[in-house]
């Protein structure tokens, strides 16, 4: 079963000879209910690869697919309905909207979908965040950790076929990191979520079930069951 596959993915920045080529020949599998963390040097294409994964940028040639959909060739509007409706996104920089509560920015998506927040699974996320008391305050009056956890609260509350999660840990502390992780993982474990993480952190994608190296836009190693003393 996979939640998202790519196919010979090349993506090249730019016209002329102010070219770069940050992908150059991509493929990749990611399995259902996988945690796969995606690590490299800077510049090696991580994010790229993540965001054309994850629809947010075409490739230049080559193809993908999420949930069986070929989106390779897709117009704008129908891959803007498949990142709203089977996506969830964690970035480094928590994207909170400073003028809504916690809860107000965690229900966000399903409202701009108009769906209905599945109250069961809305409480159950919450209370493993530990976000109960935190859900009316704005963003400016919480920690970076918790702004973080309703972050994340907000890619999982509509239950997304995959999340795709850009240095999550980035800009926490290692305990706050820490936590968010475990809770990562934890929703691979117990729910079946399947996650793609980018981390340059080899303590963070010791979390992870799989760690994808990429290298001047190739893949050139893969990890199973990878442990933080393997990665460094
Ligand atoms: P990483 O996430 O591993 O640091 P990126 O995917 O951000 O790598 O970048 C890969 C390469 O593509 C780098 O050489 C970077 O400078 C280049 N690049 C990324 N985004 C753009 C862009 N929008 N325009 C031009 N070049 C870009
Ligand atoms: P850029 O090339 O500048 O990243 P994009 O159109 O790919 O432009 O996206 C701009 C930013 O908007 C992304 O980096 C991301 O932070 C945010 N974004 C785009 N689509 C979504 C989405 N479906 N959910 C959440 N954030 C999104």
């Amino acid at each position: 079963e996979l939640a998202a596959t790519m196919r010979g993915g090349v993506k090249i920045y730019g016209k002329g000879h102010a070219t770069v080529r940050a992908l150059d020949g991509i493929d990749v599998d990611i399995r259902r209910g996988e945690f796969t963390a995606i690590m490299g040097p800077s510049g090696s294409g991580k994010s790229t690869l993540l965001h054309t994964l994850a629809g947010l940028d075409r490739l230049t040639s080559g193809t993908s697919t999420i949930a069986e959909q070929t989106i390779t060739g897709l117009s704008e509007a129908a891959i803007t309905d498949i990142r709203r409706d089977r996506i969830g996104f964690v970035f480094q920089a928590f994207n909170l909207i400073p003028s809504l509560t916690a809860r107000e920015n965690i229900t966000l998506p399903l409202d701009i979908a108009g769906r209905k927040v599945d109250s069961a699974w809305f409480d159950e996320v919450i209370g493993i965040l530990g976000l109960g008391d935190r859900l009316t305050h704005l963003p400016a009056e919480l920690s970076g950790g918790q702004q973080q956890r309703v972050a994340v609260a907000r890619a999982l509350v509509a239950r997304p076929e995959i999340v795709f999660a850009d240095e999550p840990s980035g800009n926490l502390d290692s305990r706050s990191g820490a936590e968010l992780l475990s809770f990562l993982r934890h929703a691979v474990r117990d729910f079946g979520q399947t996650i793609v993480m980018v981390t340059h952190d080899p303590v963070a994608a010791s979390y992870s079930d799989r760690i994808v190296f990429l290298e001047d836009g190739a893949i050139v190693d893969e990890m199973l069951e990878p442990t933080a003393e393997r990665v460094f």
